[in-house]
């Protein structure tokens, strides 16, 4: 977990801490953590003040989006667990620092990105129908569209262009899939137009 200056350092970049930056939690710091979680928690009975486990991953979440994708919002684009705080808090991993910059890098060269499922709790997950052990259960996969997105060529210039960024891992959609130089065709009509990218 992130010291208590590394929490107030972060959460002081996102607008949530004023105070000192002295690595003692006094009434601003326990604020600062209820505050984000509140503004971010899906389901409001984790809403309790306390820094623990879970509100590490949200910072850091929170946090990595604002330092590495600056055309998202965790929020607006809806990167939480879309359960709905059915299952979970919206949170069940930590948004990688290198999967949200490759997608800024995506958004970059392709324009306007859509993201069509970031986080996933893993009941959610086996809802949605993916894999057990899916990625998107551990904060490296993204399902995602941009304007190029609507035929296959495009689908497969978005994949082979993640793979010239960080770490990259798997990428697919209908129609392609990609696996280090690997490459071939994949049935996947659920996707739609959505392209699946991972990193490792
Ligand atoms: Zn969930």
């Amino acid at each position: 977990m992130l010291s208590v200056k590394q929490r107030q350092t972060k959460l002081k970049d996102l607008g949530y801490y004023k105070g000192k930056i002295d690595g003692k939690v006094g009434t601003l710091t326990k604020k600062a953590y209820k505050n984000l979680q509140k503004d971010y928690y899906t389901r409001k009975k984790d809403v309790d003040g306390v820094y623990g486990k879970n509100t590490d991953i949200l910072l850091n979440s929170v946090w990595n989006v604002w330092a590495f994708g600056k055309n998202f919002d965790v929020k607006g684009d809806k990167l939480y667990c879309r359960c709905n705080g059915k299952y979970c808090n919206g949170f069940p991993a930590t948004i990688n620092e290198n999967l949200i910059k490759n997608l800024q890098k995506e958004r970059e060269k392709f324009g306007a990105t859509s993201v069509t499922s970031m986080l996933r709790c893993k009941k959610w997950n086996k809802i949605q129908g993916g894999v057990s052990g899916s990625l998107h259960t551990k904060g490296r996969a993204v399902d995602f569209r941009t304007p190029i997105s609507g035929t296959l060529d495009g689908r497969k210039e978005m994949i082979n262009y993640w793979f010239t960024l960080t770490k990259p891992n798997y990428g697919y959609c209908n129609g392609f899939y990609r696996k280090g130089k690997k490459t071939g065709t994949k049935k996947a009509p659920n996707m739609g137009i959505s392209t699946h990218c991972d990193v490792k």
